[in-house]
């Protein structure tokens, strides 16, 4: 991650508590299966990725400060909506620190149901440009700015990268993300492991 992370960048409004419905436990029990797969592929920085799904009541979201592939059922709250530095939230802790950057997908892109982030270094270190692969300028993470660069970007395809950040993938489900995440990371090995390689390997 090219920049240190030093928090959120909004206020948060906590508006209540968050006790989850069947349906939206059963989200959030995925949601930790994907961020332990994602661990086993390696993307296990702390504060790194976070994950949301859209439901009808706002976006489940991970909290800021929790590691992706040891989430537990705690670790998740309810973003109901935002206007300009304020995050108003159903839980305890404070959501992502990118929950704008979600909340504006999910504006761009009403089919979309689920966004996944991680700081996939094999992706954002490649200097070759993949096709289906949808490029965004480096911005200081968290804000507004790149709240409505992602918004922007969410509108021309599936899978963003963010310039010296990390990688977005869009899925109309948790599944159908986990896997354009998968199929993006093979892509970058393949690529970073040829011998003309341009990818840089160092990490951070
Ligand atoms: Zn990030």
């Amino acid at each position: 991650m090219g920049e240190k992370y030093t928090g959120t960048k909004f206020k948060t409004v906590f508006k209540g508590k968050f006790i989850p419905n069947a349906k939206e436990s059963e989200i959030i029990k995925t949601l930790i299966k994907i961020g332990k797969e994602l661990g086993r592929m390696g993307f296990k920085d702390n504060n790194g990725g976070n994950f949301s799904v859209r439901t009808k009541n706002g976006i489940i979201i991970k909290t800021t400060g929790s590691f992706p592939h040891q989430l537990k059922k705690s670790d998740f709250a309810l973003v109901a909506g935002f206007k300009k530095d304020e995050v108003y939230v159903y839980g305890e802790k404070e959501p992502s620190s990118e929950a704008r950057l979600h909340w504006g997908i999910y504006q761009a892109r009403p089919e979309i149901n689920c966004a996944l982030h991680t700081h996939d270094f094999t992706a954002i270190h490649c200097l070759t440009k993949v096709n289906g692969c949808i490029y965004i300028r480096e911005i200081s993470y968290g804000t507004m700015e790149s709240a409505r660069a992602v918004k922007n970007a969410a509108k021309k395809g599936d899978y963003l990268i963010m310039k010296n950040h990390g990688v977005i993938a869009l899925g109309k489900n948790m599944i159908s993300a986990l896997k354009l995440i998968k199929k993006y990371h093979e892509k970058f090995e393949t690529i970073a492991t040829t011998p003309s390689s341009d990818c840089r390997t160092k990490k951070g």
